[in-house]
């Protein structure tokens, strides 16, 4: 396996991408920075954010660097503030070493005056938006005379802002420019125009996987009807409690109002489009990072500058017109290497759209049952059983109450008070998923389609999360062991401990009896027919085949079993004041 080591650079670069822990360079990192080291010749890098083609480009112009030389010699263009920010921070992070280099972001949407000071300070390395590079050559701030590299970052971005008149004269304005490096996530024949005029000789490098294959990337959807699209949202905050998110609407009023309705409910979210100024934009962003919010609602415009690495799920909240958007979209997670989760809300009309997307992206989507109320419940009552179980509480703490502590509690049995305890925690949640609906919009007839009227059969399994089960694993397992077509296999869902699968029912047995012989990480695997219901008949039609049943809607039954009830049955809270004791969670100290 490469490793950084076997790059030939300069020993500052080597220290620094040690320091920052990075071991294996990434594919386009592979293929980009042995050829630009060795012999900077021009490039085009087709690979998106995410893909550490910061690194691909910024450690090379690192290395060729002259830092005793003070005028510009390096320029990134690059589509937005917050690129322009981000990749700053990038070379500044990668160049922490080198000691006199100079690493200067310019953008717009703030005052020109301090920028000015700073490029009059002569850096090695400008990061800029074509706009205000423009600008700042306009006012004699700076001279491009004899800057040597230029880097086209997001060239497509850029073109669809359109910036290409700013990026013809800023690179007709660079007589002593030797090597353009062009990036860009797609290959439109704008971007070839470009390189047409600008470049000469260029060599291609793309990261495909990357680009539109994401393995690590889980795509599931959900199939609601229209008006029940907000309250699926809401159901997937609830079952994800961890969730770290961005939420996309096609349009700035839909995400500012689904982020208002969600935080009136309590949800840490803010939205983020192009009506916020660039301020109040900024603030956002400074509040996402730090994790005071648990998701962001934003349009595919401003979301662009995003970049954060451990976002653990996308939702669409509703599918983009262009296929391709999703792929920027579901590229926001499983970056760096992570796995991440992207779910799509979809009306039973648009899963043609999944299926076109799914050729894109070259992956099967998993449809995935929006969770009921029980289910909703029973997973942030586990979610919460484990944060009690790892919390760590300070020593002062500990000793500063423990006797008014316990005080109080010495006559109250420890299970009642671990009872009290739970019930504080969920009974905003129990409350509101009290005789809630089932979500899911009727689609039977595709269902049969897709089997020809052979009827399905629904399996349990005894594996899930705990064992280190996600809808890819599980597919590939049963696929493996069975030979049968990923296609046959369909509304996965994977719970904590468990999972289930539809399959057609003619190869229910033997699918049972193959899996039954396997074991799955040392785990000796258990299938069994799950209680037969009817997929997918909306309403309340469901008879409660999965753990937890499904709570009738405006029906007098249990609302909640298993576990949850003893909490949820019985003791209703309602009417009682709330007193702010929720779990959303777990950002409620952040509140
Ligand atoms: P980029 O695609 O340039 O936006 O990079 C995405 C993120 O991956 C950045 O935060 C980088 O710091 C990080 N990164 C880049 N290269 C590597 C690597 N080889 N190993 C680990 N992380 C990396």
């Amino acid at each position: 396996m490469i490793s950084f080591s076997d790059f030939s650079m300069r020993e500052e670069l080597t220290r620094a991408i040690s320091d920052l822990g990075f071991e294996t360079p990434t594919p386009i990192q592979q293929k980009v920075i042995p050829q630009l080291l060795s012999e900077p010749i021009d490039i085009i890098g087709l690979a998106q954010t995410g893909t550490g083609k910061t690194a691909a480009y910024g450690i090379p112009l690192l290395h060729h660097v002259d830092v005793s030389v003070r005028h510009v010699q390096c320029l990134v263009l690059s589509p937005t503030r917050e690129l322009c920010m981000q990749i700053q921070e990038e070379m500044s992070k990668y160049g922490s070493h080198i000691r006199g280099l100079r690493v200067t972001a310019v953008y717009g949407g703030v005052p020109i005056s301090g920028q000015i000071k700073d490029v009059r300070a002569n850096p090695q390395v400008i990061v800029a938006t074509p706009g205000r590079l423009i600008d700042l050559l306009e006012r004699k701030a700076l001279s491009l005379e004899h800057l040597k590299f230029v880097v086209l970052d997001e060239a497509d971005e850029m073109l669809n802002m359109g910036f290409r008149e700013d990026i013809d004269v800023i690179l007709k304005n660079t007589p002593a420019r030797e090597h353009t490096w062009l990036f860009s996530a797609t290959m439109s024949n704008e971007v070839r125009g470009i390189a047409k005029r600008f470049m000469k000789d260029w060599k291609e490098f793309s990261v495909a996987a990357a680009n539109t294959t994401n393995e690590n990337i889980d795509h599931q959807y959900f199939v609601a009807n229209h008006h029940n699209r907000f309250e699926t949202l809401r159901r997937l905050l609830d079952f994800n409690p961890g969730i770290y998110g961005v939420i996309f609407t096609r349009t700035k009023q839909d995400a500012q109002e689904v982020s208002e309705k969600l935080m009136k409910m309590g949800y840490m979210v803010s939205p983020l489009h192009g009506d916020m100024d660039q301020k109040m934009r900024s603030k956002v962003m400074e509040r996402f990072k730090s994790k005071q919010l648990q998701c962001i609602v934003a349009t595919d415009v401003a979301a662009r500058g995003i970049d954060v690495n451990d976002i653990t799920h996308v939702i669409n909240y509703e599918l983009p017109d262009d296929p391709e958007v999703y792929t920027h979209r579901s590229g926001r997670t499983a970056r760096a290497g992570k796995s991440g989760i992207c779910m799509s809300i979809v009306s039973p009309k648009q899963i043609s759209n999944v299926r076109q997307i799914e050729r894109l992206v070259k992956q099967k989507f998993h449809k995935s049952d929006i969770p009921d109320g029980a289910e909703v419940v029973r997973k942030r009552l586990f979610f919460y059983l484990e944060q009690i179980a790892n919390a760590e509480p300070a020593h002062d703490f500990a000793k500063l109450y423990h006797d008014s502590i316990h005080e109080t509690f010495a006559e109250v049995d420890k299970d009642e008070l671990i009872r009290k305890l739970i019930w504080l925690q969920l009974k905003d949640t129990i409350d509101a998923y009290q005789n809630t609906d089932d979500l899911n919009a009727g689609y039977e007839g595709k269902d049969k389609d897709r089997t020809r009227g052979n009827k399905y059969v629904r399996l349990f399994i005894n594996l899930g999360e705990k064992d280190g089960l996600t809808a890819n694993t599980l597919l590939k397992f049963i696929t493996e062991s069975t030979d049968i077509q990923p296609n046959t296999i369909d509304r996965m869902t994977v719970r904590d401990m468990s999972s289930f699968f539809n399959v057609p029912g003619d190869a229910a047995e033997f699918i049972m009896e193959q899996l039954s012989t396997k074991k799955f990480k040392g785990r000796k695997v258990r299938l069994e027919e799950a209680e037969q219901r009817s997929f997918g008949g909306g309403g309340g039609s469901s008879s409660g085949g999965e753990r937890g049943g499904r709570p009738r809607p405006g029906g007098s039954g249990p609302r909640f079993s298993g576990d949850v009830r003893s909490f949820g049955g019985g003791s209703s809270d309602r009417g009682r004041e709330r007193s702010g004791g929720g779990d959303r969670g777990g950002y409620k100290g952040k509140r």
